[in-house]
């Protein structure tokens, strides 16, 4: 079942008095349980891609449909409200508070929610010893753990809210490839048994076999890669 769509999205950005085009043409379809992977050179529209399937920008023109919703015909509220209930994004520069816990970063989102935070300490405590923080790194500081951990606490913090969507930008880029490799895996992992569906892009190609699917990125264009090539 297809849970995010683009189709023919358009992005551009003002560039003085050009406009630049950041995508062009793109449309991809992810289905529940799916990790797509797209590599691409730095300044490809990597970021540009997630933010505009993230309903954080809206496209030129193009449809973005998510959970069957086109985003399109939603008002801004309307639009908070699908990116809160069904869409967990993992953004590039890690933004866990310095103050808390990784227990803490994900109950943060429910108390923000007006939920019950004493409710969801179980839940957060499962979902972090999923993604591999034992108890005793759950009471950790993000200073306090490596950056592999504190990618798992952001991806768990994603998780969080039961998105049908999963965004991850550049997870590996601070990790060794041993490190980064894990973290790919760990993805390929939740979004079969959280039956998300999931977009990671990357610079890095050398990961991107552990994937369901691979398209490459190139000036703001999606093109789909063979499947041969990606599997070693
Ligand atoms: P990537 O994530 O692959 O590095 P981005 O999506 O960040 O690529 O950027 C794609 C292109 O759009 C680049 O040329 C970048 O300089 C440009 N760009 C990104 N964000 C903005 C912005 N807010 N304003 C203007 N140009 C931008
Ligand atoms: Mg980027």
């Amino acid at each position: 079942m297809t849970v995010l769509s683009l189709d023919s999205v358009r992005l551009t950005y003002p560039d003085g008095d050009r406009r630049l085009t950041a995508l062009d043409a793109v449309s991809l379809e992810v289905a529940a349980g799916e990790l797509l992977a797209v590599a691409g050179p730095s300044g490809s529209g990597k970021s540009s891609l997630l933010a505009v399937a993230a309903t954080l920008l809206r496209p030129d023109s193009g449809q973005v449909v998510v959970a069957g919703r086109d985003t399109a015909r939603l008002s801004d509220k309307e639009r908070t409200a699908l990116r809160r209930e069904h869409i967990g994004i993992v953004f590039q520069q890690s933004n866990l508070l310095g103050s808390l816990t990784a227990l803490e970063q994900l109950l943060v989102v429910e108390h923000l929610r007006g939920g019950s935070v004493r409710a969801a300490r179980e839940r957060a405590g499962a979902l972090l010893d999923s993604v591999g923080l034992d108890a005793a790194k759950r009471a950790r500081r993000p200073h306090q753990l490596s950056g592999g951990e504190r990618q798992r606490v952001n991806i768990a913090r994603a998780l969080f809210g039961r998105p049908a969507v999963l965004l991850v930008d550049e997870p590996t880029s601070a990790l060794d490839h041993e490190r980064g490799a894990r973290i790919v895996d760990l993805l390929a992992r939740v979004t079969a048994e959280h039956a998300t569906a999931t977009v990671m892009v990357t610079h890095d190609r050398a990961l991107m076999a552990r994937a369901d699917r691979l398209l490459d990125m190139t000036d703001g264009r999606l093109a789909a890669v063979p499947t041969p090539a990606v599997r070693s």
